[in-house]
């Protein structure tokens, strides 16, 4: 089995901001030459999540809805002025592992794979991806 890992850095515009990463992580499988295995991306970071949804952008509204109304910014929270943003990136894990087949992703038609950005603030976000197979 070969492990090949590899990341990528982008830029965010804030709350609750959603990037399509699927071409940068499709570019990391088909560069490692493995065909057959998995491929584990993960983010790094305590304010931000990795979801596989829909890339349609009233479907990007129902999910920044959805992640206000279950933690809202104004709640009555310790940690200081962030903890919605933590509290949000509880809900869904900063990663997922997605089959690669015939050296690509095999996700669904309608899968994209997505970072949301829970912090209040633009960021530079990083992804790590690590291809593992054949
Ligand atoms: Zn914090």
């Amino acid at each position: 089995m070969r492990v090949y890992t590899e990341s990528f850095s982008f830029k965010t515009r804030g709350p609750i901001d959603i990037i399509d990463i699927t071409g940068n992580v499709q570019k990391i499988v088909t560069k490692s030459q493995i065909k057959n295995g998995i491929a584990h991306i993960f983010a790094p970071h305590a304010t931000g999540i990795i979801v596989l949804t829909e890339n349609e952008e009233n479907l990007l509204d129902d999910i920044r809805r959805l992640l206000e109304d279950l933690v809202p910014e104004g709640g009555n929270y310790a940690h200081p002025s962030n903890a919605h943003a933590h509290l949000r990136s509880l809900l869904l894990p900063p990663d997922k592992t997605v089959p690669v087949v015939d050296g690509r992703l095999a996700l669904g038609t309608w899968q994209s794979i997505m970072f949301i950005e829970t912090d209040i603030y633009p960021r530079t976000r990083t992804v790590i991806v690590t291809v593992m197979g054949e």
